[in-house]
């Protein structure tokens, strides 16, 4: 795949990453307790099953590229309290929610949930498994791990738990990269992690990096790409940096003077896409790669690919539901926030109720759009007739405009537009975001884009 930087320089504009639509800035606090109870309730009727969230927000220093919402601390009780909210959320929840449907899905995300220790780990595996009582023998339980935040009794207790996919964050392994971006973790102990995983029978490991970060260049870049194909991933994430220090106080820490240009992040792009896939992984998504038999890359090919807030999924029959502070719920139609900060979690736990921050209901054209912007970010195409049957609308009719806004894209080769689908091509997958934001009825109105938003390359 050649990348032409000024193809791409031209198109490139802030543009949401999409794990939902609306974006999580059209949420709102007019979705009030009543509003989200109506939602279980529609849910619990929908007779579809549940995928499970459980942010465990805490770690001891900040990585300067962050955008997590983290709690600094490396207090116990900080951890031991946490749990025990954890704990009344879940039985808060369900006095609306049938905790008694079944669970496909589970993810641990944080924060480092490798930061609580095995007993911690154990005690919040318990606590989930005393309140929903029908876990599938086959879920899929996959948890987010720092190596430098994990031994053999982690494994121990996860394994125990039922987890079996593991997903660790390494981000770039050239010392330099490190020492800027505040996270310092050599390739061994990264090595070392994945080899416990292993060990453990962890059939499905993940790696985590970034690209754009301070100091990369395209040959330090590959290099790191090599080292962690060495360690025979089945996914790697590769993530672009988003820049966005208005929003995110740690990262006015780095030097953007040593942030590499647009230019260099497009040929890094381009080599780690080249080294990857010689490596035998797929690219399926905007951001992901997988073995051919990975359960992604084969959902890929059937069209059946999905992304939410934990990125590409196979689950979308699964409503989400999602514990701890800052967590996110997604129902067919709704999405609600818990709040960010731990005192308003707490006092909302406190008074019996739902932490419940902010959210919204879709409506009809919502999840029209939802559709669309979910089919273009996941399996990159779009069939007229299958949207027009399934919203009972003329698709050509209905979005003239934008198949239009569309036409200089099909023009550079990135995608075709027939006369019942649109296909985007290898090369107009970088603009993926570009291209679905053209149906993004929310942004389309705003201004605000620019602020909220990182830029697509
Ligand atoms: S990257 Fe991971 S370990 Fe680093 S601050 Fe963010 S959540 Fe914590």
């Amino acid at each position: 795949m050649a990348i032409d930087f000024e193809k791409y320089a031209k198109y490139s504009r802030p543009a949401p990453r999409y794990t939902s639509y609306p974006t999580a800035n059209e949420f709102h606090e007019g979705f009030e307790a009543g509003d989200l109870a109506a939602a279980i309730e529609r849910s619990n009727a929908s007779g579809r099953d549940l995928s499970l969230y459980f942010h465990l927000p805490f770690c001891r220093s900040a990585c300067y590229f962050c955008g997590c919402n983290v709690i600094y601390t490396s207090k116990d009780e900080a951890k031991e309290r946490y749990i025990d909210y954890l704990d009344r959320e879940i039985k808060v929840a369900a006095q609306t929610l049938n905790t008694a449907r079944p669970v496909r899905q589970l993810h641990f995300g944080g924060g480092t949930p490798t930061f609580f220790s095995a007993a911690q780990l154990t005690a919040i595996i318990k606590i989930i498994k005393k309140h929903f009582k029908k876990i599938a023998k086959d879920a899929e339980f996959s948890v987010e791990i720092d190596p430098r935040f994990f031994n053999e009794d982690h494994m121990k207790a996860l394994q125990e738990g039922s987890v079996n996919r593991v997903s660790f964050g390494a981000q770039d392994f050239d010392a330099q990269v490190q020492e800027a971006v505040h996270r310092v973790q050599s390739f061994d102990e990264t090595a070392r992690a994945v080899k416990i995983a292993r060990s453990h029978g962890i059939k499905s490991v993940n790696i985590d990096l970034i690209y754009g970060l301070p100091f990369q260049t395209i040959e330090s870049f590959t290099r790191t790409i090599a080292l962690a194909l060495s360690l025979a991933p089945d996914r790697v994430a590769l993530f672009n940096y988003a820049h966005v220090p208005w929003i995110k106080k740690t990262m006015r820490k780095l030097d953007e003077t040593t942030l590499p240009k647009p230019e260099t992040k497009l040929k890094m792009l381009q080599s780690a896409i080249e080294t990857l896939e010689s490596g035998g992984l797929e690219m399926i998504g905007m951001d992901h790669f997988a073995s051919p038999k990975d359960e992604l890359n084969i959902a890929l090919k059937n069209g059946k690919l999905h992304r939410n807030f934990q990125g590409y999924t196979t689950h979308n029959e699964c409503d989400l539901f999602g514990f701890g502070v800052t967590s996110i719920s997604e129902g067919r139609d709704f999405y609600a926030q818990n709040f960010r900060d731990l005192a308003s979690y707490e006092a909302a736990i406190d008074a019996g109720k739902a932490p419940l921050m902010r959210g919204i209901r879709l409506g009809e054209e919502d999840l029209l759009r939802k559709k669309i912007i979910g089919e273009l970010m996941s399996n990159f195409a779009l069939d007229f007739a299958a949207i027009s049957k399934e919203f009972k609308i003329n698709f050509r009719e209905k979005f003239g405009e934008e198949i239009a806004a569309l036409a200089p894209f099909a023009e550079e080769n990135l995608l075709t537009i027939g006369e019942n689908s649109i296909a985007i091509a290898p090369t107009g997958r970088l603009l993926i975001r570009n291209i679905a934001i053209i149906f993004d009825e929310f942004l389309q109105k705003t201004e605000e884009v620019k602020r909220q938003f990182s830029k697509s390359v």
